[in-house]
Order: C-alpha cells, then structure tokens, then sequence
C-alpha cells in the first residue's frame, strides 16, 4: 500500500515512527504536510496538489492534525476523503474531538462516565455555575486550551469567581468542572485502535502539581487497567466514532471518569513506557480495513 502520514514535522517522534512502521511492513510511506497541500474542488473530480504536485495513488491516510491548525489539517482529511482514499480517522471526527463541550455532550448521551461539567454564555451567572458543580474546590477549563495549559484549579469560591471573571472578561469560552481530587494528581491514558485499548500508562503530576500532562514535567508509567477503566475508553473512543484515539481519565471513587479524547494521541508516552510498537498496530489497522477500490478516483465512481 501508499501511505501517507499527514504530519508537519519529520522529525515528531510519532511521524518518525509512524514512517518506519509503514515501511517496516512492507508499504511505501509518503510524509505529506497539511499545510502544504491545495485543496481543488471541481464537479466530480477532487484533488490535492502538495507542492504544485498531484497527489495520486495514496491508498490510506493517518493524520496527525495538530490542535492550532485543525481548521486547515480537517479539510485536507476530508479531501481524501471525497477521493475515496481510506483515512485512520474521520475528518468530522477530529474536527468533533477538538471542541471540548462538544465531545463532553456527545459522551454524556452516550452514558460515559464524566465529571461534571458546567458552562454559561452569560457571565453574570458565576455563582450559579460554580454551584452547579458542587463548589470550589473546582477546575475550570479554557475550551481552546492543551497541555494541560488553560486548566486552573480554583482552591475557594472566592478565587473561582475571580478567575471565571477573568476569562469572560477576556471574552475566553470555559467550562467548570468538579475537582477529582481523589485522582492525586494523577490520570490514566488509554491508547485505543480498532475497539482494543493497546497499551495504557498512568501519568502522574511532578510534586505538587494537579494536572498530570507529560508537557507539565509530569512522568508516566506502564498500567494494567482495570475492566470498568478499559470498557469506558472503548465506550469514549466509540461515542466519539475514533478507531484510533487516546483516552484520558481520571481514576474517581465511583469509577473511571473520562476527561478527553485525543484524536492524533502522541506515541511517545505510551511506546516509551510499554515498549509496545503502537505504531505498527496503526498501520495494521490501515491494512485491515482498507478497501482497494474498485476504479480509484474515477467520475463514476465519485458520484455514488
Ligand atoms: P488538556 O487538554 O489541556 O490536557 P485536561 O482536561 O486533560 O486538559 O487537563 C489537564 C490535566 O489536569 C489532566 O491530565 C488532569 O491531570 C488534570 N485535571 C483536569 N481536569 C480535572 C478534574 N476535573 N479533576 C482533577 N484533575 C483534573
């Protein structure tokens, strides 16, 4: 097969990693930057130029859409996706995964197990939304936000008022969160692909430090879960149709509580920790559910 990782950077551990596991099982692998690509629309026949150059006979497509360009990174995917070209992971679905309310609505009607969340439009209602919560001590989010940057943990209501002002003041979307303290600090990352969770690492906050994010000096470590934490990150991963995702959650006293669900999941963390190749179990997933078409990019075949 051709197989293109969309990746901006060559040298990201997971573009790395993911270009040896394609060719280590016999593919030839193409690197092809997003924001490089043209997008040409014309009637029945889609087309990408990289570089002044058409892309053509790429079989299958693993993105890897950094959050600050899912815009561009998204219409890239679905690109390939009106060529008929299999990708590891829906356009829609991305562009889904990277808006947090969104994800956390989709998630609650699916029946996983989340904190509770609160949001408003209209900031004089702090009060209302810190009550809706539980109270402080509690967590509020900045919708945009990663890495664990834009998340505060507001230790009393006074302080919660304050910083929730603050952000509407900035004209900055946030959620409020009950703060799981339980959780010490610490969360659990479930990498998923194809409806088997593959590996997962536990990641715990340097000293000090309630947000467990690797980026925040955090360090991880190899985890056997438990069936109730496996079957919620395959419930979160499918709720959010992602055959490939890393599942974020917070161990609670009533259970595993699913904080996030990241569709271009680093491979770092996880392969470091495990010393398992995740990478390869992709592009496995690419070869088992590839379909070779027919008549590839042909006008009849677009119209169906
Ligand atoms: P980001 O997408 O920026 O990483 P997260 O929602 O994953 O934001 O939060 C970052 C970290 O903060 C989490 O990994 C977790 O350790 C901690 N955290 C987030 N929400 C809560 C919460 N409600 N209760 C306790 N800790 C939390």
């Amino acid at each position: 097969m051709n197989i293109a990782v969309l990746s901006r950077n060559a040298n990201l551990y997971s573009t790395t990693r993911l270009l040896k596991a394609i060719e280590e099982r016999g593919h030839k692998a193409i690197l092809i930057d997003h924001l490089k690509c043209d997008i040409v629309i014309h009637e029945n026949k889609p087309a990408i130029f990289y570089k002044g150059q058409p892309v053509e006979n790429i079989d299958a497509v693993i993105p890897r859409i950094g959050a600050s360009v899912t815009f561009y990174g998204t219409a890239v995917v679905r690109q390939f996706e009106m060529m008929k070209v299999f990708t590891a992971v829906d356009s829609q679905a991305i562009v889904r995964s990277r808006d947090k309310l969104r994800s956390l609505q989709v998630m609650a009607r699916a029946g996983v197990g989340l904190p509770n969340t609160a949001f408003t439009n209209y900031s004089k209602e702090e009060k209302n939304l810190i009550s809706q919560v539980g109270g402080a001590p509690l967590i509020i989010k900045l919708l945009e936000g990663t890495q664990g940057l834009g998340v505060v943990l507001a230790e009393t209501q006074k302080a919660a008022q304050s910083v929730i002002e603050a952000f509407h003041g900035l004209k900055a979307r946030v959620i409020v969160q009950e703060f799981i303290k339980e959780a010490g600090g610490a969360d659990l990352r479930a990498f998923v692909i194809d409806g088997e969770v593959v590996g997962a690492i536990r990641r715990q906050g340097k000293e000090g430090e309630f947000r467990s994010n690797l980026h925040r000096g955090g360090s991880a470590t190899v985890v056997k879960l438990k069936r109730s934490e496996k079957a919620a990150a395959l419930k979160a991963a499918k709720a959010l149709n992602l055959p490939v995702a890393g599942v974020d959650m917070l161990q609670s006293s009533r259970g595993p509580l699913i904080l996030e669900v990241n569709s271009s999941p680093g491979l770092e963390g996880i392969e470091k920790a495990t010393e398992l190749d995740i990478a390869g179990k992709i592009v496995e997933y690419c070869e088992k559910n590839y379909q070779k078409p027919r008549r590839r990019n042909t006008p009849t075949q677009l119209k169906e």
